[in-house]
């Protein structure tokens, strides 16, 4: 793994005390409705809508996703990733391994690196954060394999712009294997799809993807379905 520059490292460690403590002085609150004591509250849990079905964006194998990226499930991605509270970051990544029960074998995960501007202004890659959290959490390997070319983050970029993708290139040979690329959400698979390319071009037999959330499609109901864990398009 690259040397990490010291004080994001630093940054970080201060910002996993300080969560820490705020886990020991404040009880969690619901992301949906701010009830105290429960992580996702029953009533919440049950409006969380399941990933809506949609075939993964070429060069992809295969991709799953927990939710639908909408009401609580968007809160949710915003406190695990965003803002990087830990007692979310773990059930999240529970829950993204229980989707990840039914995906193909696969030899690796990594994720698809944020831009350097955003890095720096939040001192942590979240996708790295995740990615290894959901590494963690299923037991598999984890490691870098993806660097991002200069230019604007994927978030507030037109939609064409967004479906191409931002500019990721592998860093290493990758000779047959199976990667699996974790991402908080996949909205027109754009920066999953740019990971999928990079990661073939070294030589990846098949990349899949997951992510916490994938947005809805259009026409597709958005209130009322029952949260299905594992929920996958295949
Ligand atoms: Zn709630």
């Amino acid at each position: 793994m690259a040397k990490r520059d010291p004080v994001p490292a630093i940054r970080d460690h201060a910002r996993n005390i300080f969560d820490d403590l705020l886990d020991a002085i404040s009880p969690a609150r619901c992301p949906g409705c701010g009830r105290r004591g429960a992580l996702v509250c029953d009533t919440c849990a049950d409006a969380l809508a399941p990933a809506p079905v949609g075939a993964p964006p070429p060069p992809l194998a295969w991709w799953t996703a927990c939710f639908a990226y909408q009401g609580v499930a968007r809160e949710l991605v915003a406190r695990a990733k965003y803002r990087a509270e830990r007692r979310f970051l773990v059930p999240v990544a529970r829950v993204l391994a229980v989707a990840l029960e039914h995906a193909p074998p696969f030899d690796l995960v990594t994720w698809a690196p944020a831009s350097a501007p955003r890095i720096r202004a939040q001192g942590v890659d979240h996708g790295e954060v995740l990615a290894r959290a959901v590494a963690g959490v299923i037991g598999a390997r984890v490691a870098p394999c993806l660097v991002r070319a200069p230019g604007a983050a994927q978030t507030g970029r037109d939609a064409s712009a967004r479906r191409a993708g931002p500019g990721l290139r592998a860093v290493r040979p990758m000779s047959g294997a199976v990667i699996l690329v974790v991402d908080d959400v996949a909205t027109t698979g754009g920066t999953l799809a740019a990971a999928g390319r990079a990661l073939l071009q070294v030589g990846a037999s098949e990349v899949l993807a997951a992510t916490i959330a994938r947005t809805p499609g259009p026409g597709t109901r958005s209130r009322g379905a029952a949260y299905t864990p594992g929920y996958s398009d295949r």
